[in-house]
């Protein structure tokens, strides 16, 4: 029998944690399947997921630039990647594409925290702060989103009814969904300056979808004040787990990823 093959698709992909966290889950799991890289142009992404079932693959994640691009490739979506509009895991089963995101509760997972009344307040309203404004809005959370272009916030607290905030403040829980804090050399004082959180204190909890080697600056900020800090190796960790868990049926040993995620 060929080996069942799984993977990421983006474009790059060569940074991607994925590889080594879900083949540590499979070895772990017992289980003769690998994990690979998939780097395709977008010009290439709806031909070549097409080909992966008559190749041995069972699935794959999907990262950026191709989210919307798998949605769109897909027979069938969940509820979750329907009301997200963009799908993070393709499975192919009997001739179809079912399209996924376990974005949304992989967040939820890793902030491990009842959410239901909570203030929550999402900064951005890119691709990742649809999955967690969906996810927060799913488990009752009090939404409201801010973004640095204005309009945008405003169009997805329409979308997904729930409200738009002029400024970031006054919440339990802060969720940075934007990319401010990726690039090493910004400091906390410029992240916050990015976020207009100068002038705020960090709320209970501060969670931060971005990661790097080292500490974001969201990080210190919650740290220095001594709040609950959630950080975004443990949000991939957690919608990794929720993927290899819809491709395989088998609960994904989710310590065993968290230790390959964050090793390098
Ligand atoms: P995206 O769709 O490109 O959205 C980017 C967001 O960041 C927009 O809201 C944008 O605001 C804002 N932004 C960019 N530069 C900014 C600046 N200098 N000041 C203030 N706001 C700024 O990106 P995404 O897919 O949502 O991803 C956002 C981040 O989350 C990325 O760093 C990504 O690596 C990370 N992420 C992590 C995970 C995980 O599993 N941990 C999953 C997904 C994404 P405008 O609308 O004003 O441009």
């Amino acid at each position: 029998m060929p080996r069942t093959l799984l993977g990421v698709a983006g474009y790059p992909v060569g940074h991607s944690r994925s590889p080594r966290m879900q083949n540590a889950a499979l070895a772990e799991l017992a289980l003769d399947w690998l994990y690979v890289p998939l780097p395709l142009p977008p010009e290439r992404f709806a031909e070549t997921v097409r080909a992966l079932p008559s190749s041995g693959f069972r699935g794959i994640n999907v990262t950026v630039p191709h989210k919307l691009a798998a949605q769109g490739i897909a027979d069938q979506h969940t509820e979750a990647a329907l009301a997200i509009g963009a799908a993070n895991t393709l499975t192919f089963v009997d001739g179809e594409i079912r399209a996924d995101n376990t974005d949304a509760g992989g967040f939820l997972d890793a902030l491990d925290m009842p959410v239901r009344a909570q203030k929550a307040l999402v900064l951005g309203a890119g691709g990742s702060a649809r999955a967690v404004v969906f996810a927060l809005r799913e488990g009752g959370a009090d939404v409201s989103i801010w973004n640095r272009t204005a309009a945008r916030a405003v169009d997805l607290a329409r979308e997904f009814d729930v409200r738009h905030a002029e400024r970031p403040g006054g919440a339990d829980l802060l969720v940075n969904c934007t990319s401010v804090g990726l690039e090493p050399s910004t400091t906390t004082r410029a992240a916050l300056d990015a976020l207009d959180l100068t002038e705020e204190q960090p709320p209970a909890t501060v969670a931060d979808l971005v990661y790097r080697d080292g500490p974001t600056p969201l990080c210190e900020w919650a740290q220095s004040a001594g709040t609950r800090f959630v950080d975004g190796l443990e949000v991939l960790v957690r919608q990794g787990a929720r993927s290899l868990e819809v491709w395989t049926g088998r609960s994904a040993p989710v310590d065993t990823m968290r230790m390959a995620a964050r090793d390098g």
